[in-house]
């Protein structure tokens, strides 16, 4: 059933991008792993490191890198746009027949692009890594991931796979498709879903980090879920509709009810003050976070209509165009 794909081998066959935010304690090491693995395959192969505004020694120790090895590119962001953002950018500067995107912690282990770029060679498109555990994480993280990932999944109409990050492979066609796709906010596996292609997973152990501590502290976390949502779901809008009808009949029942007891002169006056305020609270609220649904959808599309670039280059490094 698989069709043997015809890879030119006298260009760059693949792409590796690495996104880096303060990555100084990990970047020699993860350059190591990577570049052992690549130099097996005995093909063709760039890294394109990009460096998301870090705040600390990556960008000296990159460069350091890139001067000792051409296989090496740098991207260096005019600041912090997130990892999102920065994979974009190192899927649009690479030249590669495929492009895997792959963390700098060494989390996602680099002997498993192998069996991604055999899978590629038999003619999958999009092989992405499926972690069947995950190791030296925190219990609220791993619960937290695992809730998201399933919630997402009964909230949207696309198939995104779950306990699957960013780490995977894609084609150059499936990349060029990706580029078409330049919305902010992005959710950059939600959209790789969206897009099709013939898609298969290879299931690997999530280690601990190499070193150093996670760059996705909680509010960077949040924004990623609520990015993922908004941008594959109107589910919200509906679910806040849903509540205003059910909260509109419950009041006129209420209603009813409360008419009753005050005829019978079974409503005492701060029985009425202390009803009335707790459900005027209450309705005020619910109106207010429907509002508050409505307004991040808002939001987006006003950031779409003022279009500005998705990210800032300040420079790049090794590259030849
Ligand atoms: N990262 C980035 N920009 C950011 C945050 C993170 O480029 O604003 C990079 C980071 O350097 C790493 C990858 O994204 O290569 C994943 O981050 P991290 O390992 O900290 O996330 P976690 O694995 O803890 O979810
Ligand atoms: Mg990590």
């Amino acid at each position: 059933m698989d069709e043997e794909r015809l890879i030119d081998p006298d260009t760059t066959v693949c792409s590796v991008v690495v996104p880096l935010y303060n990555e100084e304690e990990v970047i020699g090491e993860s350059y190591k792993r990577l570049t052992e693995v690549m130099e097996k395959e005995d093909i063709p192969y760039e890294i394109v490191m990009v460096n998301d505004g870090s705040r600390d020694n990556t960008e000296q120790l990159a460069r350091a890198i890139c001067a000792v090895d051409s296989r090496v590119k740098l991207i260096n962001f005019s600041r912090n746009f997130g990892h999102q953002t920065a994979i974009t950018a190192g899927m649009d500067a690479a030249g590669g027949q495929c492009v895997v995107v792959i963390d700098a912690d060494l989390q996602d282990p680099p002997e498993v692009i192998p069996e991604m770029l055999a899978k590629w060679r038999a003619g999958v498109d999009v092989v992405y890594g499926k972690r069947i555990s995950r190791e030296g994480e925190t219990f609220f993280k791993k619960f937290t991931a695992k809730m998201f990932y399933r919630t997402l999944n009964k909230m949207t109409d696309v198939d995104i796979p779950v306990d699957t990050g960013d780490f995977r492979l894609i084609d150059k066609k499936v990349k060029d498709a990706l580029l078409q796709v330049r919305e902010h906010n992005r959710y950059v596996r939600g959209i790789v879903s969206w897009l099709g292609f013939r898609t298969e997973p290879v299931e690997f152990e999530r280690h601990k980090r190499f070193a150093g501590t996670t760059k996705y502290p909680l509010k960077k976390m949040l924004k990623l879920a609520k990015d993922a949502l908004l941008s594959f779901s109107y589910k919200p809008l509906k679910i806040a509709t849903g509540t205003g009808i059910f909260l509109s009949c419950a009041s006129v029942i209420y209603l009813i009810v409360a008419l009753i007891l005050g005829i019978l002169g079974k409503l005492g006056t701060v029985g009425i003050i202390f009803v009335a305020l707790a459900v005027a609270l209450l309705f005020q609220g619910i109106t207010l976070i429907a509002m508050g649904i409505q307004n991040e959808y808002m939001a987006r599309m006003y950031e779409e209509a003022l279009g500005r670039p998705l990210y800032l280059i300040r420079d790049r490094v090794n590259f030849t165009d």
